[in-house]
């Protein structure tokens, strides 16, 4: 007999939550969703999924409820706004936080959840809004081990794995380490084209030399084409990288742990959102080293 699937109520129907839900229903899961603009919801009820009228009823209905959105405010918002999801929160259901936010924000959100009863479990992931629509991404998690298994099988149905973290909050703690690298590579990457073009080296030739060789990775076969083309639709939007780069930049200062390539990011980050391109992809930061350079 075919095993009963557990329900699922989705909040956050963004870049990535849009598509995330959309494969966990794919894969036969009975989704519910919830999103404070609704509209973002049509889609996804033209092709069956259901929409919940509050966070508190989506919880309600819910064995698993997921929240995918910008940061600890909405989250808060969420979760102990007025019709806040905590409340209809209880033993044997399951809260997952798949948005990026400090290691020091999900400690503080697992005590104030465990009153409910519910199990905790940090999941945010790396990955673009491409690995979101193809369901590859890779699904950095924390939380009970034994939770952590069980959810597999569902954070399957997003990504191409799932790799265990430790407790709640190591699964934000590693995301903070996968953005500082992603951040450094794409702005090492913009900064290497600049000087390349300055230099009068063709980009084929630039191109040829970075993919080929040993530099070679996804994420500079991704960003070269924005980078090239000075089209910059918004995968992973830098008001996004801004945000987390500042939480890592905190934790790091909690940690006694100096990162000063991370300090130089984040400013070049803060110039390109104070320029207003903050719902630019991340490789806008070209446009910061070009107005910097005055190009
Ligand atoms: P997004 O497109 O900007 O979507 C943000 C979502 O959060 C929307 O559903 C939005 O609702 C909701 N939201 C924002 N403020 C809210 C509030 N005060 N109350 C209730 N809901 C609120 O963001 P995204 O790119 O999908 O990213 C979502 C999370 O994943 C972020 O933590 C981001 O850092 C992380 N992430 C993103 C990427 C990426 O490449 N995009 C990759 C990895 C991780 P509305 O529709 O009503 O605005």
């Amino acid at each position: 007999m075919e095993e009963t699937k557990k329900k699922i109520g989705f909040m956050g129907l963004g870049i990535m939550g849009k598509a995330m839900a959309r494969n966990i229903a794919r894969a036969g899961y009975p989704v519910t969703v919830y999103n404070r603009t609704p509209g973002k919801a049509a889609e996804l009820e033209a092709s069956g999924i259901r929409t919940a009228p509050n966070p508190k009823a989506l919880a309600g209905k819910s064995d698993i409820l997921i929240a995918m959105v910008t940061g600890p405010e909405a989250l808060d918002e969420l979760l102990f706004g007025a019709e806040g999801a905590a409340q209809a929160l209880a033993a044997g259901k399951i809260f997952v936080n798949m948005s990026t936010v400090s290691p020091a924000y999900t400690e503080s959100l697992g005590k104030r959840l465990a009153a409910s009863g519910a199990v905790f479990v940090d999941a945010p992931v790396s990955g673009s809004k491409k690995p979101a629509l193809d369901a590859t991404l890779l699904i950095l998690a924390g939380g009970p081990r034994d939770t952590v298994d069980e959810l597999t099988p569902l954070f399957k149905t997003m990504g191409k794995g799932v790799v265990y973290c430790g407790e709640a909050g190591k699964g934000s703690m590693m995301k903070m380490a996968n953005n500082l690298l992603l951040g450094l590579m794409i702005e090492g990457l913009a900064e290497t084209l600049l000087f390349g073009k300055a230099g009068g080296l063709s980009q084929e030739a630039l191109n040829e030399v970075i993919l080929n060789g040993p530099l070679n990775s996804p994420i500079f076969q991704m960003k070269i084409p924005p980078l090239t083309s000075g089209v910059y639709e918004p995968n992973f939007p830098l008001k996004h990288a801004t945000k987390d780069l500042k939480f890592l930049l905190e934790t790091a200062d909690n940690m006694g742990v100096v990162l000063p390539a991370g300090q130089t990011l984040l400013s070049l980050f803060r110039i390109g959102v104070a320029r207003k391109w903050g719902d630019l992809d991340i490789a806008a930061i070209s446009k910061v080293l070009e107005a910097i350079n005055d190009l």
